[in-house]
């Protein structure tokens, strides 16, 4: 059987061609790509003759050890990846990068997103007699490229890339070359970067500020980049189709605020969205407070537009993972209360605007709610930087029924008594896009909120996929 939930993820993704410490770099770039996935990580490295790796499951510090990270040192040429999974298909048979032993050469593969065909296409390479190893639709993409007839290499890929739809932003190691791929929609992000004159790429640009790398520029949907020899490198395109479907969450809630997409932070980004929040919501408050961490810029934003002040009134605990991103609920409910503690001298005898980047199933909103009105707060008023989530991620991210979004199953209204806030206020969709333009994006997916997908989902109209989410499975 194959487990649907497992098909979504969101990982993070590294390469680097021709650096004398590719591994260490690589190993510093995955720490810094740590916040999209922490549930397994791993490199794989070219000595130009064969390919060598290292993964585990955990944070990357308890995935590799330092001995591992010592046995992958003197070669110059690796690929990294940080996974994140849900419960059904968090083993070590699939965290990546994959490894591939091959007569035709070795192949290390690494990718973040999500095929949407890839059961249909696994079904017919096992019908001529494929065997799988794991449960990853990152595997399907190895197998075509594994099977291509041709004698060059990027043939085979540009073949093997046509055969699969969905999003992937993906990493390809052989031992003469590193090739870098994004999806023909741009749905996940890949960059481009250099350091002591060898390229690198990475899933964000906080990998390169964190191996001290330059940021050159975002790789275009379709692209296909090459680098072989000393510092060759060799820009394609793998389709003729291209469109522009950047994930809008990514730029919301997923990238780190010191990341840049087109050349522009993310901090930026969501402080527009905190503004336009604001003026869509036009309330009356004494203090506005973001939900930490990746809410704090909107409120920021927010407060600049209103003059409302910027208090922190919410703490977070450091210590605890990310709520979104842990598989299992009745973990999730218990860490959202571990995770955030309201500052009472800041809260009491107030009215507070409380700004959050979305609402998934409403536990952690239900709880500040009721943990800022203990607090003392005269009145809560939460504004959320986003629409509402209304439909699931077929493109990888975690979010895969509509059963799990509050939001799919009530209006706001009664999501406003369900999380006992006095107002509830989301951002418009129309809003939100304005707000990316105004940074330069050529165009978003905004499925999960106005469920308008831009890739055909051939899977979930499988027969066999559909007896498993009937099932709930
Ligand atoms: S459906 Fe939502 S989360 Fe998924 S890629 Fe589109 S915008 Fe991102």
């Amino acid at each position: 059987m194959y487990d649907i939930r497992g098909l979504n993820e969101e990982c993070g993704v590294f390469g680097i061609w021709n650096h004398p410490h590719a591994a260490t770099l690589t190993y510093m770039a995955l720490h810094s790509l740590q916040h999209r996935g922490q549930e397994g990580a791993g490199i794989v490295c070219s000595n130009g003759e064969s390919l060598f790796g290292a993964r585990g499951m955990g944070l990357l510090t308890e995935a590799i050890s330092d001995a591992q990270l010592e046995s992958l040192q003197g070669f110059q040429n690796a690929i990294g990846h940080v996974r994140y999974a849900t419960t059904g298909a968090s083993e070590i048979a699939n965290v990546q990068p994959f490894l591939f032993k091959h007569s035709k050469g070795d192949l290390g593969l690494a990718h973040n997103g999500n095929l949407t065909n890839a059961v249909q296409i696994r079904h017919a390479l096992e019908s001529e007699g494929s065997v799988f190893q794991t449960t990853s639709d990152s595997e399907v993409l190895a197998h075509l490229l594994i099977r291509g007839k041709s004698p060059n290499i990027k043939t085979n890929q540009k073949a093997a890339l046509n055969q699969v739809k969905g999003a992937f932003s993906c990493v390809m190691l052989n031992t003469n070359q590193l090739a870098a791929v994004r999806d023909n929609n741009g749905v996940r992000p890949l960059m481009l970067g250099e350091v002591d004159g060898a390229y690198c790429v990475a899933s964000e640009t906080c990998a390169f500020q964190a191996i001290g790398a330059t940021y050159i520029r975002d790789i275009e949907p379709g692209e296909l980049i090459t680098f072989s020899g000393e510092n060759d490198i060799d820009y394609d395109y793998y389709s003729t189709n291209i469109n522009h479907n950047m994930c809008s969450m990514e730029y919301v809630y997923f990238a780190r605020p010191d990341s840049e997409f087109h050349k522009h932070s993310i901090y930026n980004v969501r402080k527009a969205l905190g503004k336009k929040l604001a003026s869509e919501m036009g309330i009356e408050a004494d203090i506005v407070i973001g939900v930490p961490d990746s809410s704090l810029q909107a409120a920021k934003g927010f407060s600049e537009y209103t003059g409302i002040p910027n208090e922190q009134g919410l703490l977070k605990n450091r210590y605890i993972g990310r709520t979104f991103i842990t598989p299992d609920q009745s973990v999730r409910e218990k860490q959202v209360r571990m995770k955030h503690s309201p500052i009472r001298d800041v809260i009491e005898g107030k009215r507070v605007v409380v700004i959050d980047d979305s609402i998934v199933r409403g536990t952690t909103s239900k709880y500040i709610v009721k943990a800022l009105k203990s607090a003392g707060a005269k009145e809560v008023h939460m504004g959320i930087s986003s629409p509402p989530l209304v439909d699931p991620c077929y493109y990888g991210i975690d979010v895969s029924t509509h059963a799990e979004l509050m939001a799919a199953q009530h209006t706001v209204e009664e999501m406003k008594e369900m999380i006992g806030a006095d107002s509830l206020t989301y951002l418009s969709v129309e809003g939100m896009h304005e707000v990316f333009r105004e940074f330069d994006s050529k165009g978003e997916c905004d499925a999960c909120f106005t469920g308008n997908y831009p890739i055909e989902i051939v899977d979930h109209q499988l027969p066999e996929v559909k007896e498993l989410k009937r099932r709930g499975v």
